[in-house]
């Protein structure tokens, strides 16, 4: 009876295996066709400086709308994309499309602010991002600080030799780091100084119950001092609330990313935030308000 009933999970399990292994199949043969197809847009999300208020840059988030699945997060088929080694061209696409967008923003004659691209690993050890990045640059005359890269602690701590000299061939063009997801791999970050970073990002992990957890409050608070004694700038990711950006604001976060200021939204939408000033009360008139 119980050899019936574990052949009977087995069973199941093989059969939720082999859906899954199907669909995997599925995904990436939809996925090899979606670049050529177009059925990729990026989405831009507002980096907000919290002494000023005011918009300082974006990050780059690439969206897959497939006319049958509907729309595919990221988080379903980037990992995919990077076993099967499709992140590359469809990461070569993200810079082109990109680069298209600011020099078309250029040309309309907007306020640009600095856009930040996510990369994967495989992309940074066996593409040719640099030089992608770099011809993307040339063909529009852009201004290498208008792009930035986001990159991984994972991702670095993979060759940390390699990844140290592709990081300052990255700044030799002009492009800044920031260190993404910062506090879910096992570095630290006075180790990671010896890597040119200009900003970490604090995981959405430790922001999330920022208000209510003493330990997430202590590990935000300990990452940005570190990283301001490095003297690189912190940006707060996943902050959803009026409490938590206080707080971050509170304890001299350079920056936010999150839905309490915007979800990412289609580029128009985005420059039109830019466009017309769009911010969060600054800090001072925030001071201001709880002093009169
Ligand atoms: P990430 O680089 O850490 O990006 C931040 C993610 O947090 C985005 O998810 C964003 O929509 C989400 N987010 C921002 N604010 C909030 C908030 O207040 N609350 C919550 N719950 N979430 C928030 P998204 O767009 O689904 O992307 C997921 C991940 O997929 C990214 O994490 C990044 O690792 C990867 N990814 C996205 N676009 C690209 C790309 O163009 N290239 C590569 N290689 N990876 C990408
Ligand atoms: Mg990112
Ligand atoms: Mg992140
Ligand atoms: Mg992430």
């Amino acid at each position: 009876k119980q050899t019936k009933a574990v052949l009977a999970r087995f069973q199941y399990y093989s059969q939720e295996l082999n859906t899954r292994l199907a669909e995997k199949v599925d995904l990436e043969r939809l996925l090899k066709e979606a670049v050529d197809a177009g059925q990729f847009a990026m989405h831009y999300q507002p980096k907000v400086d919290l002494c000023t208020g005011q918009i300082a840059g974006a990050e780059a988030l690439i969206r897959w709308q497939h006319p049958q699945l509907g729309m595919v997060a990221p988080d379903r088929f980037i990992p995919l994309a990077e076993e099967t080694g499709l992140i590359v061209p469809i990461g070569d696409w993200v810079i082109r499309a990109v680069c298209a967008q600011l020099a078309r923003w250029r040309d309309d004659g907007q306020r640009i602010v600095p856009v930040a691209l996510n990369l994967s690993a495989l992309q940074f050890r066996e593409g040719n991002v640099l030089q992608t990045i770099a011809a993307s640059l040339k063909e529009h005359g852009l201004d290498p600080r208008w792009l930035e890269v986001e990159l991984t602690e994972t991702l670095v701590m993979y060759d940390p030799q390699a990844a140290q000299q592709t990081m300052r061939n990255f700044g030799d063009l002009g492009l800044r780091i920031s260190l993404d997801d910062f506090g879910t791999g096992y570095s630290s970050l006075a180790y990671l100084k010896r890597f040119p970073f200009q900003y970490v990002k604090i995981d959405r992990a430790f922001v999330t119950d920022i208000t209510q957890n003493p330990d997430d409050a202590a590990i935000a608070t300990a990452i940005i001092a570190m990283a301001h004694s490095l003297r690189m700038g912190v940006i707060a990711e996943g902050v959803e609330t009026e409490a938590q950006m206080q707080f971050l604001r509170s304890r001299r976060c350079d920056y936010l990313q999150g839905f309490y200021f915007s979800r990412p939204v289609p580029a128009a939408e985005f420059n039109a935030m830019v466009q017309e000033g769009r911010q969060l009360a600054p800090a001072d008139a925030a001071a201001t308000a709880v002093r009169t």
